[in-house]
């Protein structure tokens, strides 16, 4: 018997397999990449990601411990580099780490989308500033740094906030009344005022407020370290710590915040950084249809 236990344990030590797949070889600056790790034998804990320095935990494919995922970010600052991600995890109550090469490349975004707001928007008066200050303190709080590691999303694709054109695509280097520069952080969808906004997947809604550049926005946690956002709306249609369907009207659109014209500004915040948000759920769509 104790023979027979050894011989299965050594069987299950050599054919017991690992195999971590990254969705993309090369990944763009701004857009968010998969680690995707499966494993022939249950794995008794969850699998580690260190990337940048940075140690981010595995989630299991719906509940298969032989099955994890992880989401992140590239932030838009990094642009052009060789990087590394390493992959921790225990296997036969040994520690093994494999370090995986990434490619960050350029996006190439467009990089003079000139932009007019009024003055006192992009020259920042004391006032203003510690407004502006004191919301980021807020949301960082009740938002960007809580990862909930349940996906609030699960089976459900990613769709779309709004359909109507798009008027301003994710990471066009912005100049603000021939001056300030920065870039642009999200999606814009022309939406005249009161035009309804959808949530683009089922989520829970956990911060409704209004602020200085943003105008009047909906958080929506999706779990697992996402959040998405709809800004400069004029009116909200949900509540703080609501549970939220896919499609479900949040509010609908206006011309709140550092905006000259009505439309909706909708982001993705993965790990406190944005990211494309229209690259991130065609990435999240992908992996849901071929893992899940
Ligand atoms: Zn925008």
């Amino acid at each position: 018997m104790k023979l027979l236990i050894i011989i299965l344990i050594f069987i299950t030590s050599v054919f017991s397999e690992v195999k971590i797949n990254l969705s993309h070889k090369n990944i763009i600056h701004g857009s968010t990449f998969a680690v995707i790790l499966q494993s022939d034998i249950k794995l008794s804990q969850a699998p580690n990601v260190i990337f940048k320095n940075k140690t981010y935990q595995m989630f299991t494919i719906d509940g298969n411990t032989k099955k994890y995922e992880l989401f992140l970010p590239i932030d838009y600052h990094t642009i052009q580099q060789k990087e590394n991600i390493q992959v921790k995890y225990i296997e036969n109550k040994k520690l093994i780490k494999k370090n995986i090469p990434i490619n960050i490349v350029d996006g190439q975004y467009r990089q003079n989308e000139i932009i007019k707001v009024p003055k006192a928007k992009v020259t920042l008066s004391k006032k203003s500033k510690t407004r502006s200050n004191k919301e980021y303190a807020i949301v960082y709080k009740k938002v960007y740094s809580k990862i909930s590691s349940k996906n609030l999303s699960s089976k459900s694709i990613f769709g779309l906030p709004v359909k109507s054109k798009i008027t301003s695509a994710f990471g066009n280097a912005r100049i603000y009344n021939g001056k300030t520069r920065s870039y642009h952080s999200g999606t814009d969808f022309r939406a005249k005022v009161g035009t309804p906004i959808y949530s683009t997947n089922d989520g829970q809604v956990v911060l409704v407020m209004n602020r200085f550049y943003l105008g009047k926005v909906v958080y929506i946690n999706h779990g697992r370290g996402a959040y998405s956002y709809y800004c400069h709306l004029n009116k909200f249609n949900v509540k703080e710590s609501q549970t939220i369907k896919k499609g479900d009207i949040i509010g609908y659109s206006g011309v709140t915040g550092r905006i000259m014209g009505p439309h909706l500004h909708y982001a993705i915040r993965l790990y406190n950084t944005t990211v494309d948000p229209l690259q991130y759920g065609k990435l999240y769509n992908t992996i849901l249809n071929k893992y899940h």
